[in-house]
């Protein structure tokens, strides 16, 4: 064979080698850190919060008279339909989502939605539109262009509901926690819960670790919050606790 193809056939071999070795390496990793995830079963959390469990993320759901709203909408159309069939709450009656990022775990069931109207942070719109993406040149998408954008601590009221994002950047660049009344704060994936008390998320999962630390800080500082609501581990009712040091 001539000289110079069997060295482009090596170089061209060595290449496929080394890509297929980070894709191994990425969903081995991804899988051993999803495995300490702790979502929480599908049923009705507290007054009218209610949760969903879809694989190893949650979504969460409250009531307000006849609507609810719905905060992430998890991996999957199915499952989370028939879980929300479960807890009695028609589709139909959604009338509000709320984004806390575009990771496919988070926005797997929008399609359920469309009627509803649809929030996240304008920071969030770079994960969506190519300019930035998490993996490589792996980019989020959501199935929506009628989606309407949040500034940092932006107040939406509908009904009875108070509804304030605020912007944790780090997971992705424009992750926004949402505190619902003062009260009850759904943190997305900028924290974990340990033993009752906040905790980063593997760093693996962050486009910015350090960013999503000092993100994570922003969250200690709600003194009138009572409850924090986490995607993947579970939910705390002793704020206070949780976020001392
Ligand atoms: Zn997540």
């Amino acid at each position: 064979m001539n000289k110079i193809l069997k060295r482009v056939l090596i170089i061209i071999g060595i290449i496929i080698g080394v890509i297929v070795l980070m894709f191994t390496w990425f969903f081995l990793k991804l899988k051993s850190e999803t495995s300490g995830f702790a979502p929480m079963e599908t049923g009705k959390i507290v007054e009218d919060i209610f949760v969903v469990k879809d694989g190893f993320a949650n979504l969460f759901i409250i009531k307000d008279s006849a609507q609810y709203i719905v905060f992430d909408c998890a991996n999957d159309k199915t499952t989370v339909a028939e879980q929300m069939k479960i807890l009695g709450i028609n589709l139909e009656d959604v009338s509000t989502v709320f984004l806390t990022h575009s990771d496919g775990d988070h926005v797997g069931a929008l399609g359920l939605f469309d009627q509803a109207k649809l929030y996240m942070s304008k920071e969030e719109v770079q994960m969506i539109n190519g300019t930035k993406s998490k993996f490589l040149w792996f980019g989020n998408s959501i199935p929506r262009t009628d989606y309407l954008l949040l500034e940092d601590r932006e107040i939406v009221q509908i009904g009875n509901l108070k509804i304030e994002g605020i912007l944790v950047p780090g997971h992705t660049t424009g992750m926004m926690a949402y505190l619902i009344n003062d009260k009850y704060l759904f943190s997305g994936d900028i924290l974990s819960l340990k033993e009752g008390k906040m905790a980063p998320i593997p760093a693996f999962f962050n486009m910015d670790n350090e960013q999503a630390i000092k993100s994570m800080e922003i969250i200690r500082h709600f003194p009138t919050v009572e409850y924090i609501f986490t995607s993947h581990w579970g939910y705390t009712e002793d704020y206070e606790t949780a976020v001392a040091y």
